[in-house]
């Protein structure tokens, strides 16, 4: 839908998937030659040997030398899924689950969600047939609360370990735990190997280890031994190594050929304009070879997409041959594939990415890599119980990392968006999650696995003390842990079953009492996803009329409720008679007209259906509070109540749980004018302090609905 890529697609017909036929004879050769000249192809014996012998095995390899792709082929070849068992490959990215599963399904010459099929949080890709198995991190670690062995699996690769997500840090724990656990209900004693790790954390047992209220439904079953494997692009394999007590570590040689790295002779002030300055000179400078730009995220993304293609239609006719391709990880899942392929003859792909192109997806055809050197990143204020999003500097690792990328196929090139001299600052690596996010929700998690001690949780890499005690504080104030710190029921289980964060799935539960539950539902999926709304840099003034239309001066959760209905409504008008493509394609024009984000609502529309079924299946009423918007603001502000903020006399707000000073998002429709009491979303650190997604609330309802926090608080 936007006018410009049209325009090139119509000329150059840059088709989503493939031109070739999926299964044809050609396409299947073609895949299995590049299967066959992948570094891991000449070690797949080897492989196999050794996870035979070994049942924790690290492997270490290059980025691209086929692990996530091939490893799970060569086990499934060598018998690992007999009896029905399944291969499980964790990811720490949605899309890297999603466009490898896709792949992994093309090389087998299968369905996607046959025999291979993927996982992720409001998607499921498998079937009773599927055998490999790929899935987020995070949801592996939900499937542990239905099923505590992980029964169906016989081999759990967790893959991209060197990210070291709070998800995979406590998943490696888990396993650890779930393995020892196996292999003692199967031989009755635990096997030598076992012993160091299992000691002093069994699964199971009365002193309220791992599941000490679920675990009991599985005693006296016999589970097959667990195979795990942990899989890292970074060559630092020896933390991991020493967690599973000395286990092996394999190394697999890759390809990689010499990357000039080119930095910047001044610090740039705007690093976006400068990638764009830097994509235009290679293009007009360099060789053939496309490009790949680390962004920080799909705003960012989204502008320079805008922004390349405005500049592309000002060149002349014979250089125009430039495409962009955006990814990034609430891309909808057919638009990632495009990324892989190929560029048609002549033209130069841009690849606009977020650190996913890291090292989670290995892209083709890719000769030079622009490196803003910055990263999105969650940061967490342990005293003040505060977590947001912050614009970093990446590390030395992810430096190197983006520019190899540029190196795999031939000789490259990367542009570096500093000065040499900043380099040496960076980081060596980045801090592992666990020590810089919000802990609720894995401790909820973790309680609901039965697991109650959590500071002594033998964790990879201890979170905060401090951290670990605010979020047990902040889940006791939402409800879901008794004074002895234990699950509480029933709302400490139902928010444990909900997919999203804790203050969310506490908000639906209220929703269901305050008889609002309709407008919590799409208010959460809303609140799930990036930027609804976009105001492109040339149509400012055109895009904050558009919004108007939408705005509610009770506050911007109310708003995002107006877009969503009136989405709704506008496709209730059309949709009769309409083919599900037709349907979505004038929905894509309405969010034009409307400045709205079509991929975003696309995506909170999906995130909709799967929670309302969550809500149903949990047994909440379904009810709508229709005009009486009072009864909603109450429900946000008693359950956001930790999110409460006051004017201060010179305009900002003071964060009632933080003491924080902060600053009302221009973005909000209640940034002018200013009301006296609010609850907020989120907090996004720049240069200010801002709160985002705030709605206006009478601060009486604060010790009125939450007087367990603010009389005590006074
Ligand atoms: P690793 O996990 O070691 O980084 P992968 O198994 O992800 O490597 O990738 C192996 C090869 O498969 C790479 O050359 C990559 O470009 C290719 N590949 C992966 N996914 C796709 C895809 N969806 N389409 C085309 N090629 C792909
Ligand atoms: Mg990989």
């Amino acid at each position: 839908f936007r006018n410009s890529t049209d325009n090139l697609k119509r000329k150059v017909n840059f088709s989503n998937h493939s031109p070739r036929k999926p299964h044809s004879f050609a396409r299947r050769q073609e895949i299995a030659q590049q299967r066959k000249s992948l570094p891991i192809s000449a070690v797949e014996k080897r492989l196999i040997e050794e996870v035979r012998n070994n049942n924790i095995l690290i492997i270490v390899g290059e980025t691209g030398s086929g692990k996530t792709t091939q490893l799970p082929q060569f086990l499934f070849n060598a018998g690992f899924c007999r009896d029905g068992k399944v291969i499980g490959i964790t990811q720490p990215r949605r899309v890297a689950a999603i466009t490898v599963a896709k792949r992994v399904a093309e090389e087998c010459g299968v369905e996607l969600g046959q025999k291979v099929g993927y996982s992720i949080r409001f998607e499921d890709e498998t079937s009773s047939s599927t055998r490999i198995k790929y899935m987020t991190d995070g949801l592996l670690l939900r499937e542990a609360l239905l099923d505590p062995y992980l029964s169906r699996y016989s081999v759990i690769i967790v893959d991209e370990a060197h990210e070291r997500t709070v998800h995979t840090d406590v998943l490696l724990a888990l396993l650890k735990k779930v393995q020892y656990e196996r292999s003692k209900s199967v031989s009755g004693h635990v096997h030598d190997d076992n012993k160091k790790v299992g000691s002093g954390m069994t699964l199971g047992n009365e002193s309220g280890g791992l599941g000490s209220s679920i675990i009991k439904q599985c005693q006296g079953r016999k589970y097959p031994p667990l195979k795990l494997i942990v899989m890292s692009a970074s060559l630092d394999a020896c933390v991991f190594s020493e967690y599973f007590g000395s286990a092996k570590a394999l190394h697999i040689q890759g390809r990689q050929f010499p990357v000039d790295i080119l930095y910047t002779l001044q610090a740039e002030s705007d690093y976006i304009d400068a990638a764009l300055i830097t994509i235009f000179q290679i293009h007009l400078e360099e060789g053939p070879g496309d490009v790949l730009v680390f962004l920080t995220g799909q705003e960012e993304i989204e502008s320079v997409e805008r922004l390349v293609q405005e500049r592309v239609q000002q060149l002349p006719e014979g250089s125009r041959k430039l495409l962009t391709v955006p990814i990034f990880s609430s891309l909808p899942s057919e638009q990632q594939m495009r990324v892989f392929s190929p560029t048609p003859a002549g033209f130069r792909k841009v690849i606009l990415a977020t650190n996913i192109a890291e090292t989670s997806v290995t892209i083709p055809g890719i000769k030079y890599v622009v490196d803003p050197g910055f990263v999105k990143a969650r940061s967490y204020d342990p005293l003040k119980g505060m977590e947001s999003l912050i614009i970093v500097p990446t590390s030395k690792a992810q430096a190197l990392q983006r520019s190899g990328r540029a190196g795999r196929e031939g000789p490259g090139k990367c542009f570096r968006l500093y000065p040499e001299s900043e380099f040496a600052k960076l980081e060596d690596s980045t801090k592992p999650e666990i020590k810089r996010c919000n802990l609720s929700n894995v401790i909820l998690q973790l309680k609901a696995l039965g697991i109650d001690d959590i500071i002594g949780f033998d964790f990879l890499e201890k979170p905060l003390r401090a951290a670990i005690v605010k979020s047990l504080e902040q889940l006791f104030l939402l409800g879901a842990l008794t004074d002895e710190c234990k699950l509480s029921d029933p709302v400490g289980h139902q928010m444990a079953r909900l997919p999203l964060d804790p203050i969310y799935s506490k908000s639906l539960i209220l929703a269901s009492q305050f008889n609002c539950l309709e407008e919590m539902l799409i208010t959460v999926s809303m609140l799930s996803v990036e930027s609804i709304f976009y105001a492109p840099r040339e149509k400012l003034e055109e895009a904050r009329i558009a919004m108007k239309c939408f705005a509610s001066s009770d506050g911007d959760h109310l708003t995002l409720i107006n877009v969503y209905r009136a989405s709704e409504e506008f496709l209730e008008t059309r949709k009769l008679g309409l083919s599900k493509d037709k349907a979505e394609k004038i929905m894509g024009k309405w969010c034009k007209e409307n400045f709205i984000n079509y991929r975003s609502l696309r995506h909170a529309r999906g995130i909709y259906s799967q929670i309302r079924g969550h809500a149903e299946q949990m047994g909440l009423r379904l009810s709508s509070c229709g005009e009486d918007k009072l009864q909603f603001r109450r429900c946000l502000a008693s359950s956001f109540f930790l999110n409460a903020a006051l004017k201060q006399p010179e305009g900002t707000y003071r964060a009632l749980a933080s003491g924080q000073v902060v600053q009302i998002h221009p973005s909000s429709v209640l940034f002018q004018p200013k009301p006296e009491c609010i609850i907020f979303n989120e907090l996004v650190q720049t240069n200010n302090k801002y709160i985002r997604n705030i709605t206006k609330i009478d601060y009486l309802w604060l010790t009125e609905l939450a007087p367990h926090y603010y009389i005590m608080q006074n």
